[in-house]
């Protein structure tokens, strides 16, 4: 009997890794390389010494409808690592107004809620709610703002809003098909599927290092610092893997899955097309103990902040698609965002706390209908080759669930490679089912 091929995976972000979980139980061997020092990429936490504490390099939003993203936190063993509220309860403030309210849908499917004014969207009727329908027959090439009205109440203060968190994408030219899929996984799966995962301490402790810790159990190779410059290919197969400073070569049964930056992506496979615009997240985190009334997140429609989340010692803020907020200084970012966050929490606007403004401007690939029709599948002309990270073709922007999905997906094609009747991992496990990141961190103020 021959030996089991070895798996090689390049980028340990959240899609390289869940590839790696996703086949850690089988027999193969694994290598993880990953170029810089340290795994997560755009999905980790890092201590900020201007803050004195522990930071995520961004927010993110779990939801517990993201089933693959369940499945991978269970596999991990984190599941204890995250706060579950049991009800999904989505406060907002109309900054615009002083309105405040919150989006409360019922647990099942049913959306009886809709009918409750105290859980829908002040000023608006339940028969507003359905003009979403129009999202499923929207075709291709359908931005959301075309297919919904902009400028109903119910757009200002709940579609733009979840549009533009989810696909980091302006509501004027993002997809309406990758909003629809979205809306699908969540409101239309009820309640319980919009309830928030946040982790208690951060992305990192949640979400990564107990991934490298099952990994280093079972036996996987794990390098830093290896950055993977080019792939040499022969007889329609990945044959060799080409460092910096070393070469592996692949052997008979080997696979390949490079799960790297769309851009990075394409500099290593030959005519691989895929997204190549990039949208901007903006955070501001800010050393305060937010009041213990304050909720776990909350929506902000009518200012600049989009998004604002109570951690430990630190209150943070989103803001997505901030290609507008590319070039203020940081100081002045940190003010403007914090007079959002003290009308939220109606605390004094001043003095602004210690802050760190961090800028990622290619956070995600745009999510337009003309970014959408480049991403590539799982699969690649090269038979041992397989794709994943959020930029792959999941039906679901970039998001950890989409790269998650991406990675179980190519783990899939992986284990089919060795044994094509027998392949064990299907595309989202069971269960009910930073190129280089660019970070670019501005100090505020001190
Ligand atoms: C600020 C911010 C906020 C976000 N908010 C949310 C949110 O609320 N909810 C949500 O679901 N998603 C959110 N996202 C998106 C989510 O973080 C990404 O979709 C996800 O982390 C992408 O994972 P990935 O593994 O595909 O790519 P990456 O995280 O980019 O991982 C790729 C890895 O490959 C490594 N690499 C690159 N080149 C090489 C090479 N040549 N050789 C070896 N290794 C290499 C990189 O160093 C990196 O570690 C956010 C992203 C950002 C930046």
């Amino acid at each position: 009997m021959t030996p089991p091929g070895r798996v090689h995976i390049i980028g340990a972000g959240v899609a390289g890794l869940a590839a790696a979980v996703a086949l850690s139980g089988e027999r193969r061997p694994i290598s993880l390389y990953e170029a810089s020092q340290h795994a997560g990429g755009r999905c980790r936490s890092f201590f900020d010494s201007e803050l004195g504490c522990r930071i995520d390099n961004g927010n993110h939003l779990l939801l517990a409808g993201n089933s693959a993203a369940l499945a991978y936190i269970e596999r991990i063993g984190a599941l204890d690592t995250f706060e579950r509220p049991a009800e999904a309860a989505v406060p907002f403030v109309d900054l615009a107004t002083g309105e405040r309210w919150e989006l409360r849908p019922n647990r099942g499917a049913l959306p009886w809620w809709l009918f409750d004014s105290g859980r829908r969207v002040p000023g608006t009727r339940p028969r507003d709610y359905l003009e979403a329908l129009r999202l499923s027959r929207a075709p291709a090439t359908a931005t959301v703002a075309a297919v919904l009205d902009p400028k109903s109440l119910l757009f200002r203060r709940l579609w733009e809003p979840l549009a533009v968190a989810a696909l980091n994408t302006g509501a004027e030219v993002g997809s309406a098909r990758l909003f629809w899929r979205i809306l699908v996984e969540t409101l239309g799966r009820g309640g319980a599927a919009c309830r928030a995962l946040v982790p208690h301490e951060g992305l990192s402790e949640s979400l990564i290092d107990p991934a490298l810790a099952l990994l280093r159990r079972q036996g996987a190779e794990i390098r830093f610092g290896a950055r993977l410059r080019g792939i040499e290919f022969a007889d329609g197969r990945a044959v060799e893997l080409l460092f910096e400073s070393s070469q592996v070569p692949l052997g008979a049964s080997d696979s390949l899955i490079l799960a790297v930056p769309a851009s990075v992506a394409a500099r290593l496979v030959p005519g691989l097309t895929v997204p190549d615009e990039h949208a901007p997240i903006v955070n501001a985190h800010y050393r305060y103990v937010a009041p213990a009334e304050a909720p776990l997140f909350a929506g902000l429609v009518g200012g600049t902040a989009e998004w604002v989340f109570k951690k430990r010692e630190v209150v943070s803020v989103t803001v997505s698609a901030a290609d507008r907020l590319l070039d203020e200084p940081a100081e002045s970012l940190a003010g403007r965002l914090w007079r959002d966050v003290a009308a939220a929490y109606r605390i004094a606007s001043v003095p602004v706390p210690p802050a760190r403004i961090v800028k990622e401007r290619r956070a995600t690939f745009r999510a337009t209908p003309e970014q959408v029709k480049r991403r590539p599948g799982t699969a690649t002309p090269w038979n041992n080759l397989h794709l994943a990270g959020d930029y792959v073709d999941t039906d679901l922007p970039a998001t950890i669930e989409g790269a998650i999905r991406s990675g179980f997906a190519a783990a899939g094609r992986a284990s089919r490679d060795h044994n094509p009747s027998t392949a064990v991992i299907p595309v989202t496990m069971r269960r009910t089912d930073i190129p280089e990141t660019t970070e670019d961190r501005e100090r505020a103020l001190p």
